[in-house]
């Protein structure tokens, strides 16, 4: 991103198209009913609750159980949004049949073949992008101008992966005689599950399951039970665009019967995870046993690093977009800023000034900067992280409340928080929040800014704002981070470029996006061949 740019407040993933103001209305995507299989009890075209299925072997099923759960609105908790199945063990062990089964003929097919269906798929996304957009503001509660790049960016996932499905191959390597030739081939891996969290309800399955589907992988995919609406309706594009049954399949339900499923069935072979340090730890131990591939991205504590000849207006905004932005819950979050003290006072009087004016409100309203919390759950956790911080000794510079006025009460929305005197030692400094919630550690020279910087367990992205060349470097050479931004915002991320953490961030072994994906996807074979005889 070039520095003179601004992003807008979403610009997490590209930069978003803001389809411009668009009215709140409570039945948007009633006008078509998605699926053969449709459980709603009142009609399309009254009925503002959608009801998903399980999409297993190429067909839309509920679970064996019957049992159903449904999202709500973060912006008002009084509007049912979906309605999805309870899935558990059954299905998940359905979808690991139903992979392997279609797994052979799917390999068996060139990857060309394999990408003109993700084309399709993109195309057919992209279609759609507007009505998607909606509801992945209503389920999740990002803003329409952060989920429009949201949706886009899909659009642009399964396009650039169907694109280098005419270079996705191996790579030749001369013999030292004559006559002969060795080459790689790339293999796939057979039948892969993902499991994927909810901030970014579009983007991180497709991230995942595009690769692994060019590749010639089978596919099991159980996204957030928050927000699993994007991931059905990637499934349905997929079907439309003409994946042969049972290649790609979604359970929605628990995680833990899920991954218990993927744990201990030997048909699968690699589980790429993205989620909570917890949850990511726990499915790290449990497939261990049988030694699969496993790939985790999970939580950090993200810095942003204000050096003292820092334009100090670009730092402010890169910060708030960075740290209120997505309401904080993007895994690349800023959440904690370093800055030399000689401009800590300029700096922090600059960031509270935005934080004043940043517009909270529902998704959908025009001009909002910053969506509610994902539900209460996690707003009482901001809630807890400001409240044990100040415990601990920092000083609650602004915000950090809850707003409740009009409709707001309905929803789960806080004021973006500042919080100074924070020192390195305290939770706030050293803890995910996965909320709006910046902490502002005050250093005294460049050296010490990385040490505080690299003092965490964490290690996925670390923003430096200076107008020094040489820190610049120093910095990208010793910070611990898998992402490293000089003079932007620590979210957004190129789709072609390697994305992963270090640390207790990540697994630390394969990256995702790009082509660096088809490295975990595949396995690679090298073949002597001997043409001189
Ligand atoms: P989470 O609670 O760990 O859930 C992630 C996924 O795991 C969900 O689909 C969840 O299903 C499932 N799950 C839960 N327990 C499970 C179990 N025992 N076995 C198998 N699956 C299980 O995380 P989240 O709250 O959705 O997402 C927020 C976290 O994701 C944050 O820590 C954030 O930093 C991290 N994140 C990291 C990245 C990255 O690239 N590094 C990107 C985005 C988010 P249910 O929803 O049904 O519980």
């Amino acid at each position: 991103m070039d520095v003179g740019r601004l992003p807008s407040g979403g610009d997490e993933l590209t930069p978003a198209e803001d389809s411009g103001p668009t009215k709140l209305k409570m039945h948007p995507l009633a006008q078509w009913s998605i699926f053969p299989i449709d459980l709603a009890p009142c009609p399309p075209e009254k009925c503002s609750v959608r009801s998903y299925q399980n999409y297993i072997g190429g067909q839309w099923s509920a679970a064996a159980s019957g049992k159903t759960f449904e999202t709500r609105n973060p912006a008002d908790s009084r509007e049912v949004v979906a309605s999805y199945p309870l899935s558990g063990t059954p299905e998940a062990t359905a979808a690991i049949a139903a992979a392997q089964a279609a797994f052979p003929k799917w390999a068996a097919q060139t990857a060309v073949a394999r990408g003109r269906i993700l084309s399709k798929a993109s195309q057919i996304l992209e279609s759609r992008k507007p009505e998607l957009a909606e509801l992945l503001v209503r389920e999740e509660g990002k803003t329409l101008t952060e989920a429009t790049g949201e949706v886009g960016r899909a659009v642009d996932i399964f396009r650039y992966y169907g694109g280098i499905s005419y270079s996705a191959n191996g790579q030749t390597f001369p013999h030292d005689l004559a006559g002969n030739l060795m080459f790689t081939r790339r293999e796939p891996l057979g039948v892969v599950a993902l499991i994927t969290p909810w901030n970014f309800p579009i983007a991180i399955p497709a991230w995942k399951a595009a690769p692994a589907l060019l590749s010639g992988n089978a596919v099991v995919l159980k996204p957030a039970s928050q927000a699993p609406a994007m991931t059905l309706e990637i499934a349905r594009a997929l079907h439309d665009a003409g994946l042969p049954a049972g290649v790609f399949n979604v359970v929605v339900g628990e995680g833990r019967p899920f991954g218990a499923e993927v744990a201990s069935n030997p048909a699968v072979q690699a589980l790429s995870f993205t989620g909570s340090h917890a949850v990511g730890t726990s499915l790290y131990q449990a497939v261990a046993p049988r030694r699969i591939r496993c790939q985790l991205e999970m939580g950090s504590k993200n810095p942003t690093l204000v050096l003292a000849d820092a334009d100090l207006d670009l730092a402010a905004k890169l910060v708030a977009i960075a740290g209120f932005g997505l309401t904080g819950q993007a895994c690349t979050a800023t959440s904690r800023v370093i800055v030399e003290r000689p401009v800590l006072a300029a700096f922090t009087e600059k960031l509270i000034a935005l934080a004043k004016v940043w517009k909270v409100g529902p998704g959908l309203a025009a001009g909002v900067q910053m969506g509610p919390a994902v539900n209460e759950a996690e707003l009482q956790g901001n809630f807890d992280a400001i409240q044990q911080a100040q415990a601990e000794g920092a000083e609650l510079l602004w915000g950090g409340g809850r707003l409740t006025e009009g409709d707001l009460a309905h929803g789960w929305f806080l004021q973006p928080a500042v919080l100074g005197n924070v020192t390195p030692t305290m939770r706030i400094a050293r803890e995910e929040v996965f909320g709006p919630v910046v902490a502002i550690l005050a250093v005294d020279s460049f050296e010490e800014a990385i040490q505080v910087a690299n003092g965490v367990e964490y290690g996925l992205s670390a923003s430096l704002i200076t107008r020094d060349f040489k820190k610049a470097m120093l910095y990208s050479e010793r910070i611990e981070a898998g992402v490293v931004k000089v003079n932007q915002i620590s979210t957004g991320l190129a789709l072609h470029v390697p994305f992963g953490g270090v640390k207790q961030s990540s697994t630390d072994t394969f990256r995702e996006q790009g082509t660096a994906a088809l490295d975990f996807y595949t396995r690679s074979k090298t073949i002597y061949l001997d043409y001189s005889a």
